[in-house]
């Protein structure tokens, strides 16, 4: 029995994990699964690397804290310059803290301070239909998903939403799929003139959408499309690379599959691969030199932490030595096959897409209306018990839950992922789904 004093989402008992080890995680009583969620798409180097937990241990035990306000030290610096080449910025300025939530709060606060240093009171940012960013208020704000924003509506404020690529279920069928992207970025300039030009701070989206609607990559036109409408009313571009960031899609960020230079970028998640809750708010030189002249003030007890910056710099020189962002690109492709192959013969299966090793299957009631089944049958909890049954943790994920999508499940395995576990994902998440449908 598991202790009642843990505060603890879903409640019922829940397995107990004992370890992990590479992409496999092993209960207490000794079974084994697969984790094709990757935790919660977090883990990139795989489970139980030693190597960071050193890291970790040596930064801790040299100092474990110092206020990061007051100072700086030789593996935060080492850290930055180390991935500041890596990201899509023009010249990037790193600020560390604890998770993504936290990324996104502190992304919204530096392009509403950005504004208002160079006089101009730009109150609103615009983020996309059923997206999601984070639990926090401003972050939960710019998100999109209706049934996790329902109950908070009264604090919810400051931001709107427009049209989200959704390839499945396009929202312009009679351009798609040449010329979607264009009447995105339309929806988004309308958008933006509803609110009113000069009151629109940025623009909030993921490259390819992860946990809200689904490994859904965008058409090639969407982010040119949207990045020259956002310039040319002076709209700062924020590209959330929570779940995407660090390899997961088979590029170090996926911003670069579209070319996207982003003003402003968010991490977490694969940033130190679980090892320590590590998130990242990025800025380009030129906008942290408006922020850094106005004298931007902001922290949290937690940023720019020593032991962060020490695990976060283990976790990168293993996704660099060991070819890992090469490795997502490669597993993903084969995992998509797998999944096309495994699936072909199991009813229900509307949807499987992705980009590297980030791939989600929806499932539908009618594979020809493309009908979401009811959420009140509650498939997603049963096909993922029934993955899990079969040795195989996928991550459920009920995207708008507002009858506008699919169940959806998320598929996000350490990068470490070998041939032989990808093919055996494919085919225990075939079974678990066939079970249940
Ligand atoms: N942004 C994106 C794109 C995410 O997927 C998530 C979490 O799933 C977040 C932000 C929030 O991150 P965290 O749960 O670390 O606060």
């Amino acid at each position: 029995m598991g202790s009642r004093h843990v505060f603890s989402r879903g409640g019922g008992d829940r397995v107990r994990i004992d370890h992990g080890e590479g992409a496999v995680l092993v209960d207490v009583e000794g079974r084994r699964y697969l984790d094709a969620a990757g935790g919660a798409v977090v883990v990139g180097v795989g489970h139980g690397v030693d190597e960071v937990v050193q890291a970790a241990a040596a930064q801790a035990s040299r100092v474990a804290y110092v206020h990061g306000s007051a100072f700086s030290s030789e593996v935060l610096e080492e850290y930055a310059d180390a991935l500041a080449p890596l990201l899509p910025l023009e010249d990037p300025r790193i600020y560390p803290v604890s998770g993504g939530s936290e990324a996104v709060e502190s992304a919204l606060k530096m392009v509403r301070a950005y504004h208002l240093a160079r006089g101009e009171d730009r109150d609103v940012v615009i983020g996309r239909r059923g997206s999601y960013h984070g639990n926090s208020r401003g972050a939960l704000s710019v998100s999109g998903r209706a049934g996790l924003r329902a109950p908070y509506l009264p604090w919810l404020t400051g931001a709107e939403h427009t049209t989200t690529p959704y390839e499945y279920r396009c929202a312009f069928p009679d351009t798609h799929p040449h010329g979607c992207g264009v009447r995105h970025a339309e929806a988004l300039e309308e958008t933006i003139e509803r609110v009113g030009p000069g009151r629109v701070a940025a623009f909030v989206a993921e490259p390819v959408a992860g946990a809200g609607l689904g490994a859904c990559v965008p058409p090639d036109d969407y982010w040119p499309a949207v990045t020259e409408v956002c310039r040319r009313h002076g709209v700062l571009v924020v590209a959330d690379e929570v779940m995407t960031g660090f390899g997961r899609t088979g590029r170090w960020f996926a911003s670069e599959h579209f070319g996207l230079r982003p003003d402003v970028l968010t991490a977490g998640k694969g940033t130190a691969s679980g090892y320590w809750p590590l998130g990242l708010a990025v800025v380009s030189g030129p906008v942290h030199e408006v922020l850094a002249r106005a004298g931007f003030v902001h922290g949290f007890t937690y940023s720019h932490h020593v032991v962060g910056a020490a695990t976060g710099l283990a976790v990168l020189r293993i996704l660099q030595r060991d070819g890992l962002v090469e490795a997502s690109a490669r597993q993903g492709a084969r995992l998509h096959d797998a999944l096309h192959r495994h699936l072909a013969r199991v009813p229900g299966i509307g949807d499987v897409r992705g980009r590297g090793l980030l791939q989600a299957v929806e499932l539908v009631a009618d594979e020809g209306t493309r009908a979401p089944h009811p959420r009140a049958q509650r498939l997603v909890e049963r096909v993922t018990e029934a993955c899990r049954e079969q040795g195989v943790i996928v991550y459920p994920s009920t995207g708008c839950a507002d009858g506008t999508n699919g169940d959806l499940l998320l598929l996000g395995p350490p990068l470490v992922v070998s041939d032989d576990e990808v093919d055996q994902i494919a085919a225990g998440a075939a079974r678990g789904i066939h079970q249940v449908l």
